[in-house]
């Protein structure tokens, strides 16, 4: 991971791979920054999910390695940094980066992309942020069940739109291998693997309950709310005793 930035990076090593110690403040700065050299950055938001996946997958590992700023997406994160003595400041969990990105457009003039999710959810997303930010710059969306044949399409399409920030959402790992497969000939500065965040900012999911997100138990809203998202919060445990066994 480069970082020539003026924020400067603190690095916690967790499990196979590794997470930044940002705040939303120092994220959003760093993305300022990213955008203004032009150059391709991939931010991660990093979740247990992810770093059980990690453990498996060497691509999914090399990718995070590579990558620009990995932010911690998920409490299971913040958790286990603590239990390892190196606690982390804030949450920087992808919805909340998506939106105060959304809500910085109007005066930066950043111009985002949505591309995933089902067909309607990356619109109705941005519709929702322009409607709630005017002024707001989403300047393309594309949904996200293609077949390998229409890359092409998909890349020019990015391309022809100029954005500075693409938000990916087609499930981890799908979303950090696309991102890594086809950065460097995007020519966008920010290429951001986002999960279900236009599912959420679409209205079309609910997030969990203030109290919920308090309690940390955002996954229990998931699976009520989802039961398909059996598999992701099965993940859960297994993060949990890896933590555990490292003693
Ligand atoms: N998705 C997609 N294409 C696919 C598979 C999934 O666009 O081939 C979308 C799906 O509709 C959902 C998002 O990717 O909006 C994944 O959301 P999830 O909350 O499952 O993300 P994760 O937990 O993997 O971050």
């Amino acid at each position: 991971m480069t970082n020539a930035y003026s924020t400067q990076l603190t690095t916690i090593p967790l499990l196979k791979v590794r997470v930044n110690d940002v705040d939303m403040r120092e994220a959003l700065a760093m993305c300022d920054e990213f955008i203004k050299s032009r150059k391709p950055h991939h931010i991660i938001t990093l979740d247990a999910s992810m770093c059980v996946m990690a453990e498996q997958d060497a691509k999914l590992r090399k990718i995070i390695e590579d990558s620009n700023l990995i932010t911690p997406d998920s409490v299971g994160v913040l958790w286990a940094c603590k239990r390892m003595g190196k606690s982390l400041r804030e949450r920087v969990s992808g919805v909340e980066l998506v939106e105060m990105l959304c809500s910085l457009s109007p005066e930066k003039h950043y111009r985002l992309f949505f591309f995933g999710s089902a067909p309607g959810v990356a619109e109705m997303a941005a519709e929702k942020m322009m409607l709630k930010y005017p002024g707001c710059e989403i300047v393309g969306t594309r949904n996200g069940f293609f077949t390998e044949n229409d890359n092409n399409d998909i890349v020019a399409q990015i391309q022809n739109a100029k954005p500075d920030i693409l938000c990916v959402a087609l499930g981890i790992p799908k979303q950090e291998m696309w991102i890594a497969e086809h950065i460097q000939t995007l020519g966008v500065p920010i290429c951001i693997g986002v999960g279900g965040t236009f599912d959420v900012l679409s209205g079309n999911v609910q997030r969990a309950p203030k109290w919920m997100r308090k309690l940390s138990i955002e996954w229990l809203h998931r699976l009520i709310s989802n039961p398909r998202k059996i598999g992701k919060v099965m993940t859960l445990p297994k993060f949990v005793l890896l933590i555990l066994r490292q003693g």
